[in-house]
């Protein structure tokens, strides 16, 4: 296990992620909601046990809900003042399960290689596959 700093654009909230081994690898969504909230071509996330974050400061981060695919709400975390998008909670994974965005902790900018790529079905054109593509979620 280790644990990666993150800290949001503006410095107001920190926190921590502790990953395994195995979880120290970005997973790529392709999403048209990735590409909309975030405006790039793909997030990087991790999936992880919501135990495995640790906001250090600046407190609860503010909450945006939508309606997932399934019918689902997913609750986006993100700092209110620079809006950085801290971690996602999907209802459709449990009370227990959250999305981090990797790409928030500057060692795993730095060092983490993808694991998986998922909804392929949304990438854009001209992106070429990095690791294996999920059409939507990978069979669980
Ligand atoms: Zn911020
Ligand atoms: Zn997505």
């Amino acid at each position: 296990m280790t644990t990666y700093q993150g800290k949001c654009h503006c410095g107001q909230h920190q926190w921590d992620v502790t990953l395994t081994e195995d979880q120290s690898k970005h997973i790529l969504c392709h999403c048209d909601t990735c590409k909309i909230l975030g405006g790039g071509a793909f997030s990087m996330n991790q999936i992880i046990p919501k135990s495995g974050l640790k906001i250090t400061s600046g407190g609860e981060p503010s909450c945006y809900s939508y309606k997932g695919d399934s019918g689902n709400s997913v609750n986006c975390y993100y700092c209110s003042k620079c809006t950085s998008h801290i971690y996602h909670h999907q209802g459709i994974m449990g009370p227990d399960t959250i999305v981090v965005r990797t790409a928030l902790l500057p060692e795993a900018r730095k060092n983490f290689d993808v694991g998986a790529e998922i909804y392929g079905k949304d990438k854009l054109k001209w992106e070429k596959e990095i690791a294996t593509t999920f059409d939507t979620l990978p069979p669980s």
